[in-house]
């Protein structure tokens, strides 16, 4: 069973740096071109992230099984998110979803401020144990990330990582001016990503390619009420 468990210390050879390179360049093959996300990517030790024997998968352009049915992103879709958000240091970054860390990892090392939040309660317990370890401070909440973070809003950028039926009102709401919302919305199996701009009491969305997330749940998201599938 592939897992992702807590480690005292990180190693991070000759041997990982350069297989992380190996992939950065993929992601480049692929279109992202971003210097700065690429840089991110190439700075998290994903493979931090998996059991010993699966290293030769932490460096694959795939996501990959952490347990409580979840999922580590692939890295393409982590830097196509990081990508689309256009992050600027400093920035504040409201992230649902946390899962393994790993996209807030990216975050972090493109100099956000990141909170971020998990509706399982194992996985939040997991990952706040977890990415301290690694040097990574977000502010962890467990909580329904699709009502967003109120008390600490307005955000920057919001980013979810996982699929949703609708974008929810709330989290346009908590986008402060010239705010950028990135969400994937659609069906269970596939969703588009979205990325709506904030002027005023204008949103601007525009549409990029299609994805398949693991499921939003809470109060907008599938056990809300809602059914597009
Ligand atoms: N960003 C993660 C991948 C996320 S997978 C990474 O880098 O590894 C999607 C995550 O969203 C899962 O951990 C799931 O438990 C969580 N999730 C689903 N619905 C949620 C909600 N309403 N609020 C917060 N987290 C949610």
């Amino acid at each position: 069973m592939p897992f992702f468990t807590p480690k005292p210390m990180i190693e991070d050879t000759y041997r990982h740096r350069g297989l992380r390179q190996k992939l950065v360049e993929k992601l480049r093959q692929k279109g992202i071109s971003n210097e700065a996300v690429l840089s991110a990517l190439g700075k998290v030790p994903r493979h931090a992230f998996f059991d010993g024997a699966l290293l030769s998968h932490a460096y694959e352009d795939k996501a990959f099984p952490i347990g409580e049915g979840q999922t580590i992103s692939q890295p393409y879709t982590v830097a196509f998110q990081s990508e689309k958000l256009m992050v600027a240091s400093g920035q504040r970054i409201l992230e649902i979803g946390t899962g393994s860390g790993y996209q807030a990892c990216v975050l972090l090392e493109l100099g956000a401020v990141v909170y971020t939040i998990e509706y399982n309660e194992k996985l939040f317990e997991r990952t706040r144990n977890f990415l301290p370890e690694m040097g990574y401070h977000p502010f962890f909440v467990l909580g329904d990330g699709s009502k967003g973070l109120r008390s600490k809003a307005p955000f920057d950028r919001i980013l979810v990582t996982a699929g949703a039926p609708v974008v929810p009102t709330e989290l346009k709401d908590q986008l402060a001016e010239n705010g950028v919302l990135v969400i994937p919305v659609g069906t269970l199996d596939k969703q588009k990503m979205l990325r709506i701009t904030r002027k005023g009491s204008t949103f601007t969305t525009e549409e990029f390619d299609n994805f398949a997330f693991v499921p939003l749940l809470g109060k907008d998201g599938w056990n809300g009420g809602n059914k597009n599938s």
